[in-house]
């Protein structure tokens, strides 16, 4: 999924943090959201921010849709339906609440750890 900057068109881009969703552009220093991603490559950041390398296999069982599936929004030959994105911002919600919980009790027992 090679990009370039919209600045000045190098292709030395690299996100600023995995999943961020912000590219900086290592010529010129220019940063930009992937707020204008196609949907297929939404599908893939989306996938690989929720299960990792193995997240095609994962998606599918999540949707319950057949893997072939995942793979043909993957390889740009159908988009996903607009039901699919509504399904896949639920599961991104949920585990953002898990996350945040945890990342609580992370906290709590830091705190008490604590000198
Ligand atoms: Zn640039």
């Amino acid at each position: 999924m090679k990009r370039h900057c919209p600045e000045c068109e190098s292709a030395r881009v690299k996100p600023i943090a995995p999943h961020s969703g912000i590219l900086q552009c290592q010529e010129c220093g220019w940063e930009w959201s992937v707020g204008s991603t196609t949907d297929t490559e939404l599908l893939i950041y989306f996938g690989k921010a929720m299960w990792g390398s193995r997240w095609q296999a994962e998606m599918a069982r999540a949707l319950g849709v057949h893997p072939d599936t995942v793979q043909d929004w993957r390889q740009g030959r159908m988009i996903p339906r607009p039901g699919v994105w509504t399904d896949l911002r639920r599961i991104g919600e949920q585990r953002r609440s898990t996350l945040a919980a945890i990342l609580a009790a992370i906290d709590k027992l830091q705190e008490r750890t604590k000198p």
